[in-house]
């Protein structure tokens, strides 16, 4: 899989993902990324990528053309047409599963905007589909497409050690993960669920599935709408909701 940043800031992109697990698996070339500077592709003499908007109003607006030919040249390296995701405020809130929906696309552009936004006529032109990180607004694309970056490559073939490495987290399954705890057994006063020393996989994995339901019933009960049940979970929260009715939880 191959994602390019069309950015006016791709130093702060590459700082980003050359690091850690992102940078590993690139250098590994579990995945290509690059960063593409759209100012690279302006025509304005002062190098300018943006103007300030019609029909008034506040800050500056990134102009079309730079974006597109960004975007074109794009295209020819490729030579193909990439899925284009705009990251912004107004598009659908990025969930785990709109991240794995991605990962069908072998070629993916992100393009951030900044300032004010972006010139309608090249969103209309070039953009699939926007995607928002949250309802809230950030000066830039920057930062959202580095987390949508961060969260479809940890699903990428070969990036984590396996897919159990990421299936089994938060969201993934439809619920959150379970409390986790590390050495020493004991820290602070407060001793790790014995259950989890027992060497008993089937209590285990019993004790785990019980308290990831537990805390999605508790944090996000939203999740359980649509999380897949069997017939055992929904015992179990069905005595969660008991306790809770009666006060014991
Ligand atoms: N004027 C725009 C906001 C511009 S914010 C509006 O009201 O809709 C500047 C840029 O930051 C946007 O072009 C977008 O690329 C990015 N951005 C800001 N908040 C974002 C969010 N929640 N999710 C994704 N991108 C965001």
């Amino acid at each position: 899989m191959r994602i390019d940043i069309l950015t006016l800031f791709p130093e702060m992109c590459e700082r980003v993902y050359s690091e850690s697990i992102l940078g590993r698996a690139i250098a590994a070339g579990k995945l290509e990324v690059h960063a593409k500077n759209i100012r690279d592709y302006t025509l304005d003499k002062h190098n300018r990528v943006d103007d300030t908007p019609y029909g008034g109003g506040m800050g500056m607006l990134m102009q079309a053309q730079p974006i597109y030919d960004c975007y074109r040249a794009l295209c020819e390296e490729l030579g193909e047409k990439p899925h284009v995701v705009y990251l912004s405020p107004q598009g659908s809130v990025l969930t785990q599963a709109k991240a794995r929906e991605l990962l069908r696309y072998d070629r993916l552009a992100l393009l951030c905007g900044h300032y004010e936004g972006v010139d309608e006529r090249v969103l209309e032109t070039i953009v699939d589909e926007e995607i928002s990180i949250g309802d809230y607004v950030l000066t830039g694309g920057e930062l959202p497409a580095l987390v949508l970056l961060d969260c479809i490559a940890r699903m990428v073939d070969g990036v984590l050690p396996n897919e159990e490495a990421y299936a089994q987290e938060s969201h993934y399954s439809g619920l959150l993960e379970h409390p986790q705890y590390t050495k020493p057994f004991e820290w602070n006063g407060m001793q790790t669920p014995e259950v989890l020393i027992s060497g008993h996989h089937a209590n285990i994995e019993k004790w785990k599935r019980e308290q990831s339901l537990k805390r999605t019933f508790e944090r996000r009960p939203d999740l359980l709408q649509t999380a897949e049940l069997s017939e055992n979970d929904r015992k179990y929260l069905t005595i969660l909701q008991t306790q809770t009715e009666s006060g014991d939880l």
